[in-house]
């Protein structure tokens, strides 16, 4: 199979006055001055309902980026029907035609929509320039060329044949439709969800999250200009409960492709089971869902790679990260230490619009979730076994603005250990038995996505990973717990994480085929 050699996007910097910085700059302006006017992608029709909901960056709510249209019943109905009725032309296309359709994708968002994508990343996520361009930049056009080079690995697992036998095995698209569901903080997972399931031959219902309606349809924009036929992925705007009530009620409903959170990823998996009578093949679910992610040291630890990594891990993109750091173990003897730094460090952190590009922290995404954050940060204010070592301020007169806190508990089972809080809240214990806190660890969350030993000690390094086998899916030594990158670090999670199916690998595409054995003899 001959696919394109693969590299990972190169990252750019945005360094004053370079000429990124000022085209990134020009897309911004550009994307303020416009209203955008976000239809649903129906088949050949773009579905405008005038049921039009605003759409205002997370760190300016007086600023009105444009409208989307809210969808209905009927809407979920006709994309359905037109994921069906592309089924067959889709499937017929040569898999070096889809392939080619996603490389052109990725070539799109390298050159001449790089700004737009991460502007409007930036806009409507409130996600600074850095953590952009790894997002919607970087780690889509990685998704997008790597999955080429994953379905010619899957292709090219071919059974034994011997004389007067030819085997083969063909990976068959999935028969039905595929929905995607997708989350917010991450406009890569957003495109990527729909995009694997479609290069596989798959033909896809998609629904972004109402909070990413604004990249998500800079996304659709980039797969038409890249040749996506007519139906092949459907974006609709309708209200989650209603579209799934007829999607996992259908005949065809095939597959799920989620990432959003455990309580609606197990709301579904039930309504999927009540209706398994109904399909005419099992339906393929593949969930990444929430996380309650560890840093570990011991008291060999290195006090900077400590702090940083808690720093990056907790609050890059406000912790609204499934990977985020959000309890942290650190030995007796260290703390000390790593508190004075972490907290000097903290103080040099500015906090504002993304316009800013001094601005590390931004706004968080919605108000329903700054309320969330905010009942921990007062829950712990109130709390004995609690206390705010910084932070635990928060305003939203005009952004949805909460500033990094860290919390430092004396149970290890305090409530902010153990609940996913999707925001800028960093919780430590202080503890002073190594084997005992591993126990702890692995028995806080229903949770088991990253994790992270910080150590100069190889045995301790060992015995964690050892210990700590099921408490993570991607398991990282003397670094921060995010930032995966496609091909190098393939992600996911088991326990309530999700179903590990491993994005930025050949795992997940293989959920994608239905394979068939043929045997032919001579
Ligand atoms: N893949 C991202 C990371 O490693 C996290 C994805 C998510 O939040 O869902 O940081």
């Amino acid at each position: 199979f001959n696919v394109p050699a693969l590299q990972n996007e190169v990252v750019l910097d945005y360094a004053p006055n370079s000429s990124e910085r000022l085209k990134l700059e020009a897309a911004i302006r550009e994307a303020k001055s416009t209203e955008t006017d976000i239809p649903m992608y129906i088949g050949n029709e773009e579905i405008r309902t005038g049921k039009k909901v605003a759409v205002r960056p997370p760190h300016d709510h007086q600023h009105i980026l444009g409208y989307y249209h809210e969808g209905d019943a009927s809407h979920v109905k006709s994309a359905i029907e037109a994921a069906l009725a592309a089924k067959q032309g889709w499937e017929d296309m040569s898999w070096e035609s889809r392939a080619a359709i996603f490389l052109k994708a990725a070539d799109l968002i390298s050159g001449p929509y790089r700004y737009k994508l991460n502007a409007a990343t930036m806009l409507g996520q409130s996600k600074n320039a850095y953590q952009a361009e790894i997002d919607s930049a970087c780690e889509l056009i990685d998704f997008l060329r790597y999955n080429v080079s994953y379905l010619s690995q899957i292709y090219a697992q071919q059974p034994v044949s011997s004389k007067g036998v030819w085997n083969r095995m063909e990976y068959r698209p999935l028969e039905g439709f595929v929905y995607a569901l997708t989350p917010f903080n991450f406009t890569a997972i957003s495109g990527n969800l729909p995009a694997s399931a479609a290069l596989m031959g798959n033909v896809i219902v998609w629904k972004p999250s109402e909070n990413q309606m604004y990249a998500a349809n800079v996304i659709m924009e980039i797969f038409k200009a890249a040749g996506l036929p007519d139906g092949v992925i459907n974006m609709i705007s309708v209200d989650g409960p209603l579209a799934g009530d007829i999607i996992f009620s259908h005949p065809e409903f095939t597959g799920l492709h989620f990432t959003g959170s455990t309580a609606v990823f197990q709301a579904i998996w039930k309504n999927i089971g009540n209706n398994i009578h109904k399909y005419k093949s099992y339906p393929r679910i593949v969930g990444e869902t929430g996380g309650k992610d560890f840093v570990l040291a011991d008291e060999t630890a290195n006090v900077d790679v400590v702090a940083t990594a808690l720093l990056r891990g907790a609050f890059e993109y406000q912790g609204q990260k499934c990977s985020a750091a959000s309890r942290a173990y650190i030995p007796k003897s260290l703390w000390p230490a790593v508190k004075e730094k972490l907290l000097s460090d903290l103080k040099k952190v500015k906090i504002g619009t993304v316009e800013d590009f001094g601005n590390f922290v931004n706004a968080v995404i919605s108000e329903k979730s700054f309320d969330k954050i905010v009942s921990y940060i007062e829950n712990a204010k109130n709390d004995p076994k609690a206390a705010i070592v910084a932070g635990g301020t928060y305003n939203k007169s005009t952004g949805y603005f909460v500033d990094p806190t860290v919390i430092e508990v004396s149970d290890p089972y305090y409530v902010s250990m153990c609940e996913e809080i999707f925001g800028p809240v960093l919780s430590v214990y202080v503890y002073e038995d190594f084997d005992e806190i591993m126990e702890i660890i692995d028995n806080t969350s229903i949770y088991a996505l990253t994790g992270s030993v910080i150590s100069q000690d190889r045995a301790t390094i060992e015995k964690a990973v050892k210990r700590l086998r099921n408490a993570a899916g991607n398991f990282y030594i003397n670094d921060k717990p995010t930032g995966a990158v496609v091909g190098q670090q393939p992600f996911g999670g088991a326990r309530g994480s999700g179903t590990n199916d491993k994005s930025g690998s050949y795992l997940n595409l293989l959920r994608w085929v239905s394979p068939r054995t043929i045997k032919e003899t001579f």
